[in-house]
């Protein structure tokens, strides 16, 4: 592949990459934790770091927005000299996951510690580190094409309540559609598949919570009095939770299956094409199980990333104490979970959980179905949009090898970003799925992000010539 000659951008983020990781080294000693209301005030300072290294960086619009509901978000634009050019929205996150257990840190999590080309501390991945990588690679951009203004206009939101499962995000959205529109959306909280496997992600899983009670009498009742002559809710409620798969694996809620898009061909050789290793799998995502398991004629990747599910969280019924009660229990709870593929919608999956619990409810018994909110949808895009198949070509520039397109088997605000503005989103992020996101000792591998900055700073100067679509209003 070409030098350094031929890539003016790889020399400039080698050039700046010592002030890049002083910055996010800033960055990552705020605590930033949406979750915890002690924290506000940090999520906040987080917000403005942000706002001031923007500033500094030479962005001309910058705002925090934090006259809502929300948790300040940070907003940025930069105009391309061109007013035709393409309008990019970057989406990220800065506010981060609390660190318990904190006596599991090898350091404190908000003293950041540099270990070979690694950097430890939290929110060095998820996902200040992807964040503060685009800003790098708009620097890398102006200062290898010698401009001073992008190729494309770029938009910058930053939010600050991702890790509370973005409560506010519609309501951002709608407040401020004017400034949010755009061609195109960069999705940065994302990973690669593996540190020499670069890929692009092209989707995410939805996800559907869920209760199911079945009430038999307003008591527990003796079993000696009563036994044998009443339904039983907990042997009610097992029968419906073994009558949700059949014995294939497959769900067995009516329709379930009626939206969900196959992978077409290109993506499932894609797939099959990137390293895995089974037993390492297991034991590092796997809980340690000895066996995978799942839907008949579907790889494990493939299980976890285009295909739904329907998982029990949790059981609750009865007694469970020490000893013997002999009763016969007057509730049972089942806590379940659905995981989504496109074009599953979380509203038609919940009215199919009802039907199917109103079929399995046996005489005597009464059932209550609830919801935890309204689901998140699926998302992903074909590997063959001109979007996407530029982000691979400019993934391809910066790492030098062949990148592969991937998916990602957990849920974000992808889908809800996308149906919103009404454009396509991209994946572009270059962080691990072993960066250790939400658990102890975070860190992320610096010369990935370097080369992920590489690769959006390629991204800004190809994409006016790619064939993207350009919105009719904005
Ligand atoms: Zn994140």
């Amino acid at each position: 592949m070409a030098g350094d000659s031929h890539h003016p951008e790889r020399a400039a983020v080698a050039a700046l990459s010592e002030s890049f990781v002083a910055g996010l080294r800033e960055w990552i000693k705020i605590p930033s934790i949406g979750v915890d209301p002690e924290h506000r005030v940090d999520v906040r300072r987080s917000a403005e770091w942000l706002a001031g290294q923007l500033r500094e960086d030479g962005w001309p619009e910058i705002e925090i927005w934090d006259d809502g509901p929300a948790l300040p978000a940070v907003y940025a634009c930069w105009p391309a000299a061109d007013p035709g050019a393409p309008t990019v929205l970057v989406y990220g996150h800065h506010d981060v996951q609390p660190v318990d257990p904190v006596e599991r840190w090898h350091h404190p999590p908000f003293e950041p510690v540099t270990s070979g080309d690694e950097l430890y501390g939290r929110g060095a991945s998820d996902d200040k580190g992807q964040v503060a990588m685009h800003l790098l690679a708009v620097k890398a951009h102006l200062a290898a094409t010698g401009q001073n203004a992008p190729s494309v206009t770029l938009k910058l939101f930053i939010e600050g309540e991702e890790e509370s499962g973005s409560p506010h995000l519609r309501k951002l959205l709608e407040d401020h559609r004017e400034d949010l529109g755009c061609d195109l959306v960069v999705f940065t909280d994302t990973a690669l598949h593996e540190r020499d496997a670069p890929t692009v992600n092209t989707g995410q899983r939805g996800v559907l919570g869920g209760e199911i009670t079945f009430f038999g009498g307003t008591d527990d009742v003796h079993s000696g009095r009563a036994g044998g002559a009443i339904p039983n809710p907990a042997t009610a409620l097992a029968k419906l939770i073994a009558a949700l798969h059949d014995e294939e694996g497959r769900i067995q809620l009516p329709g379930f299956y009626d939206d969900v898009r196959e992978p077409s061909a290109k993506e499932r050789s894609d797939y099959a094409a990137l390293p895995f290793d089974e037993r390492k799998w297991l034991a590092h995502n796997g809980g340690g199980a000895q066996a995978t398991a799942g839907e008949p004629g579907y790889t494990t990747l493939e299980r976890i990333w285009v295909r739904p599910t329907a998982e029990i969280n949790g059981i609750s019924s009865g007694y469970t104490g020490p000893g013997l009660k002999t009763i016969i229990p007057a509730t049972a709870t089942a806590k379940l979970s659905f995981r989504l593929v496109p074009d599953q919608l979380p509203e038609k999956v919940a009215d199919q959980l009802k039907e199917f619990v109103a079929e399995h409810t046996p005489p005597g018994i009464r059932a209550e179905v609830s919801f935890r909110g309204d689901g998140v949808p699926p998302y992903a895009i074909s590997p063959d949009d001109p979007a996407n198949a530029t982000v691979k070509e400019a993934m391809e520039l910066a790492f030098d090898q062949p990148v592969r397109f991937a998916r990602a088997g957990g849920s974000g605000p992808a889908a809800v970003l996308q149906a919103w503005l009404g454009v396509p989103l991209v994946y572009l992020g270059a962080t691990l799925p072993d960066d250790r996101v939400h658990a102890p000792n975070e860190r992320v591998v610096v010369p990935l992000l370097l080369k992920g900055a590489e690769a959006a700073a390629h991204l800004w100067r190809m994409l006016p010539q790619a064939n993207i679509a350009k919105r009719l209003t904005r």
